[in-house]
């Protein structure tokens, strides 16, 4: 389990790109993942170092050029939408009636270990304020 500390150095050793990532391997379920919601546009799986009892990443199937949130575009906008819909489901889907949180890193300060836009959905815990 990486501690919060090593957690940091991966996103500050993540090098912002347009290539691959291990993101397109799950899509093209070339690795393994837990997914719990997918259609045409948009996947949702569970994070793999979960942060919460419900941790999930919700993700454009097409990249698309969104490595993060600071390179969207206009062009976007209806990704965008569907991306936070879809959370909206998934946190339905999850019985997470009593609240929960999104989350989307960006770059390095953001804490981004992953160049492909990815929105964390949360819950099943008394989440904190402020975050780390
Ligand atoms: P970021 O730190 O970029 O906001 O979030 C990336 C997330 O992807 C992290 O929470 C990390 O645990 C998760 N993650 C990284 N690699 C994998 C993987 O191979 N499978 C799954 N399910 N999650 C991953």
């Amino acid at each position: 389990q990486p501690s919060m500390a090593s957690e940091k150095e991966a996103a500050l050793a993540a090098v912002p790109s347009h290539s691959h990532t291990i993101f397109d391997k799950i899509i093209n379920k070339e690795i393994p993942s837990n997914v719990v919601y997918e259609d045409d546009e948009v996947l949702a799986f569970r994070d793999i170092d979960p942060q919460a009892p419900t941790h999930i990443l919700i993700i454009p199937k097409v990249k698309d050029g969104l490595i993060g949130l600071s390179k969207a575009e206009e062009r976007h906008c209806e990704i965008l939408g569907r991306l936070l819909y879809t959370a909206k489901l998934v946190a339905k889907q999850e019985g997470l009636e009593q609240g929960f949180r999104i989350v989307i890193n960006d770059g390095p300060n953001g804490g981004q270990s992953v160049y492909h836009l990815h929105i964390h959905l949360l819950g099943g815990r008394q989440m904190n304020w402020p975050p780390g």
